[in-house]
């Protein structure tokens, strides 16, 4: 789940890390009133959406007055902003951040993620603030530095001092640094976070070290039990098909292709679509309804295929371990009766009480082409789209 930056930042604060002064603002005069309250001579405000490229794509403004705040407020509030991690519809601003304006000395980067091939999380800097991570990894790949994080620990001392020096901090903003770099990590660690960064981390020319930006993802496997966090969820920042999905407990993710798949347990999806794809078509979705699913889960997720307009054909591949097939019978049966079956649908019943499910099926007087075993439903369903 991804935070907000204001969200990110509330995160920060609370865990002593220095960030500019400032709270969020859903209305032009509320952005006003939020600089005037600051009592600062320069201020920024900052789009508040789930997508970084904000500064390039305007979403970042200087402002000087509260008249000014609120002219760009009200030409940033409602409408869409694009950048290059939006994707080109960009998304709506609905929330600004009001800050401080500091006197920026030196940009740098900082974040704390998982390196999957270490299994440990890491903290990855670079004295290239500002830029995309990815770009100084591709033209200047020894200006980034990492540490190795002991998870039950943090970030040791020496650790945190050694990578402000590497980055080459003025000798009197080390130990600032270095405790920004343990804070970032204790953040990371305390909220079961996925990904922490800070870009830019500045230091400013009155001596200070401060996060002017903040990107917070949380691990959902985590929400549970980061109730805090969880309660910052922003929901009209999710793809709306995939939000219901969650809320019925299905794994989806929507694909570029036409064949919509549902599926019980993930390895058997994965396989599934491996044999769509062997065959020549192309997996409209990855859908596990899970092991245990009821006939609840199944007519939402057989729903949530139906309405993709991008769907010409669906592929229902179900083992019957502890989902049994007669529940998923009905589950499809249900979901047809409330939006109609206008495409093909071929279905590969196995397991549990698989008589009963194709009985269900074969008197429900829906048009379902049945298959022997998977190959066969590749075949049957890359035919009936093509
Ligand atoms: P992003 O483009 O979405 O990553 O948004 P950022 O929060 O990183 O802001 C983009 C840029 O705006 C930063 O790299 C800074 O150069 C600039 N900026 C943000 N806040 C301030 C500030 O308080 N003072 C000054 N001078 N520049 C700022
Ligand atoms: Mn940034």
């Amino acid at each position: 789940m991804k935070l907000h930056e204001f969200q990110a930042k509330a995160l920060f604060r609370e865990a002593g890390l220095p960030v500019p002064r400032g709270r969020a603002a859903a209305t032009a005069d509320d952005a006003a009133a939020a600089f005037t309250e600051l009592g600062a001579a320069l201020g920024v405000v900052k789009a508040q959406i789930h997508a970084g490229g904000r500064g390039k794509a305007g979403g970042v403004k200087l402002v000087r007055s509260a008249a000014e705040a609120k002219g760009v407020a009200d030409a940033l509030l409602g409408k869409p902003l694009v950048t290059k991690q939006t994707g080109p519809g960009g998304t709506i601003v609905r929330r600004l951040l009001v800050e401080e304006g500091l006197p920026l000395d030196k940009e740098f980067y900082a974040a704390v993620l998982l390196d999957r091939r270490l299994e440990a999380p890491i903290l990855m800097a670079s004295s290239q603030g500002g830029m995309d991570i990815e770009e100084v990894a591709e033209k200047d790949p020894n200006a980034i530095v990492r540490e190795t994080i002991d998870a039950r620990a943090g970030l040791h001392g020496f650790q945190a001092r050694r990578m402000a020096f590497r980055l080459g901090f003025p000798k009197a903003l080390v130990n600032k640094a270095a405790a920004v770099l343990q804070g970032l990590v204790r953040v990371f660690l305390d909220r079961d976070a996925s990904l922490v960064e800070v870009n830019p981390l500045v230091t400013t020319k009155d001596g200070r070290v401060v996060c002017l930006d903040g990107k917070v993802v949380i691990d959902d496997n985590a929400l549970y039990r980061q109730t805090a966090v969880a309660g910052m969820r922003d929901v009209d920042e999710e793809d709306p098909t995939e939000r219901r999905a969650k809320d019925a407990g299905l794994s989806y993710i929507k694909l570029d292709g036409n064949i919509g798949c549902l599926v019980n347990g993930a390895g058997l999806a994965m396989a599934t679509m491996d044999l769509v794809k062997l065959h020549g078509g192309e997996p409209a979705n990855f859908l596990d309804v899970g092991g245990g699913a009821t006939t609840e889960q199944v007519t939402n997720a057989f729903q949530i295929i139906l309405e993709d307009p991008a769907v010409k054909g669906i592929l229902v591949n179900i083992f019957g371990g502890i989902l049994r097939c007669d529940v998923l019978a009905e589950g499809v049966i249900a979901a047809t009766k409330a939006v109609g079956l206008k495409v093909p649908l071929v279905v590969r019943l196995e397991g549990t009480n698989v008589d009963k499910g194709r009985e269900l099926l074969r008197n429900s007087g829906l048009a379902i082409v049945p298959a022997t075993d998977l190959t066969d439903a590749a075949k049957k369903i890359v035919e009936a789209v093509s």
